[in-house]
């Protein structure tokens, strides 16, 4: 039986001028009934694409929650289109959780970057470490780099391996929220390593090594497990490495500028 809707109906897109049928154009995704605009589809347009974007948001926060491997699984096998983008996904997170960082903090740590015409004061670095989900992030193109060492065999490319490291790192920014509002609820340094911090720790270890069992299907053994906390650390060092690497160029390269050219220039304000 044929539907009822005039399904062979040829549509010419008013946009690009490609002729198509159903609902939507082939080439430019327009729709086919588009109608003179109203002030009220101005503002229902609005209002889809929020209410649509937050689904979104929503619907990956809660697929990554209950199984991130799985998720990363089903949005790179092409199921995309109910799940918000992976680094879209995590710069909203990570926005987020800097958000709920105490300003207190984070105005001493920018206080301190201009206060004595040094490249970055002590507050800066500070700020940075304290601020585990900066950490996440710039973590995740090495995690890709190491778990594809670690997967050689699997069918899974750098991209790929980088995609389910975003919205692995976007669960534990997710996972560390809590920990953070119960820090400032107690007026605990960030940076203070107590229970509370070692719970953290236990939990986004847990949750990582438990996407990273899931994502390479290595749930027959503890050995999965146990390779996932390595693929973290190995990640981890080679970070801090490269890392400290760039900041000791960062204050030597300061440090010449500050001697050649920027002492001339603040002996005026002493
Ligand atoms: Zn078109």
């Amino acid at each position: 039986m044929n539907n009822s809707f005039n399904v062979h109906a040829m549509t010419i897109c008013q946009n690009c001028e490609n002729s198509f049928e159903g609902k939507f154009c082939s080439q430019c995704g327009q729709k086919a009934n588009i109608k003179r605009i109203t002030t009220r589809a101005v503002f229902s347009d609005f209002i889809k694409k929020i209410t649509l974007w937050d689904k979104g948001l929503l619907y990956t926060t809660l697929r990554l929650l209950k199984g991130p491997g799985h998720m990363a699984r089903a949005y790179l096998s092409g199921r995309r289109v109910n799940f918000t983008k992976p680094l879209n996904y995590i710069l909203i997170i990570v926005a987020i959780s800097l958000l709920l960082f105490p300003k207190k903090d984070f105005d001493q740590a920018m206080t301190g970057i201009g206060q004595n015409n040094r490249a970055m004061g002590p507050g800066y670095t500070d700020w940075l470490f304290s601020n585990i989900s900066l950490i996440y992030l710039m973590m995740i193109p090495f995690l890709a780099i190491v778990s594809r060492w670690f997967n050689k065999k699997a069918d899974v490319n750098y991209a790929e391996h980088f995609v389910f490291y975003c919205y692995l790192m976007a669960g534990c920014t997710i996972i560390t929220i809590p920990f953070t509002v119960t820090l400032n609820l107690l007026h605990i340094n960030t940076l203070t390593f107590g229970p509370i911090g070692m719970l953290q720790y236990m939990c986004w270890f847990l949750f990582f090594a438990w996407g990273y069992v899931q994502f390479f299907n290595k749930q027959r053994s503890y050995w999965g497990g146990i390779q996932g906390v390595l693929v973290l650390l190995i990640a981890y060092i080679i970070y801090i490495f490269l890392f400290s690497i760039l900041f000791g160029l960062a204050i030597i390269l300061a440090k010449m500028l500050f001697d050649i050219e920027l002492i001339p220039l603040s002996k005026p304000v002493q």
